[in-house]
């Protein structure tokens, strides 16, 4: 169905572009790191970052040996056709990704230990869904690393606890996060909802550009304030010691039950990777985090 092959082959391009490619926000975010740093350690890291990026660049390689769980968010618009088989063709594009790319299979059978080989397997990849009007579709890969997810975390804290409270977790969890993040990472904070909606939207929040500044004036500051903090812990890049241990942090936020305060923090390592495209009713492609000719 051409459909189908389309949803498939776009799907594809952004599985590639996103392992191949660091985002320019990514990429400018690091560069300033860079120029920034005063620590001698810290600055021999962030020169072989940008190093990597650039040889993955040239080569047409993955920027890091694990390319990650490639998770999928769909924007659909509702009067998109054949909705029911754009799964079919994100699970066909992520088993050609692996073995034309090639990427690393990382979907793993916990009771079995058995590696399914191409990255597809139950609830893998994960696709997470939102439907809104109109007649065009968006999909955007996040390829996330196992060492960043490994230190995600959720934390029921009490509703007294407040924004002070919410404000010591995240601190607390990059101090415990250290260096197995791979940083400067990028933080997606989350608080309210339940923990599954916390979580869930902290691992969301990822996906926003560096440069892109929260249209809420209040979350901003609170963002503004947390990556100052989590700054001053000297982790540094690698985990060597250093200003730059997290380079952004987005915060989201749900409406909570009166007794509950879920917060949550998912990390994202410096290979920060993601791509987006949007395929509108008539076939064209727009390719949205980098253009493809
Ligand atoms: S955390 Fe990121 S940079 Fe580090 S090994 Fe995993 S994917 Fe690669």
């Amino acid at each position: 169905m051409k459909q189908l092959n389309l949803i498939e082959n776009t799907a594809f391009n952004l599985i590639k572009q996103a392992v191949i490619y660091l985002p320019e926000d990514v990429k400018q975010a690091l560069q300033k790191a860079y120029a920034e740093e005063t620590n001698a350690t810290a600055k021999t890291q962030l020169k072989a970052i940008l190093r990597n990026i650039a040889l993955a660049e040239e080569h047409q390689a993955p920027i890091c040996q694990d390319t990650g769980t490639l998770t999928f968010y769909v924007k659909a618009g509702a009067q998109v056709k054949h909705l029911d088989k754009v799964k079919e063709a994100i699970v066909n594009a992520t088993r050609k990704a692996t073995k034309e790319i090639p990427l690393r299979p990382n979907a793993v059978d916990p009771f079995t230990q058995k590696n399914s080989g191409d990255n597809t397997g139950r609830f893998t990849p994960p696709v997470h869904w939102e439907i809104v009007a109109g007649d065009s579709l968006e999909l955007t890969v996040m390829p996330k690393g196992g060492g960043s997810e490994n230190v995600s975390a959720t934390k029921m804290l009490l509703p007294s606890e407040g924004i002070t409270g919410l404000k010591k977790f995240v601190v607390d969890a990059v101090i415990n996060a250290g260096a197995q993040p791979c940083p400067p990472t990028i933080l997606g904070v989350a608080v309210g909802g339940g923990a599954d909606v916390a979580l869930s939207l902290a691992k969301k929040a990822l996906l926003k550009p560096l440069n892109e500044v929260n249209a809420d004036a209040d979350i901003a500051e609170l963002e503004a304030e947390l990556l100052e903090a989590v700054n001053m812990t000297g982790i540094g890049p690698m985990g060597l010691g250093g200003k730059t241990t997290v380079l952004g942090v987005h915060v989201d936020y749900a409406h909570r039950h009166p007794a509950s305060f879920p917060a949550a923090v998912a990390f994202n390592c410096w290979a920060a990777r993601r791509a987006s495209a949007r395929i509108a009713a008539d076939g064209r492609v727009e390719y949205l985090t980098r253009k493809i000719e």
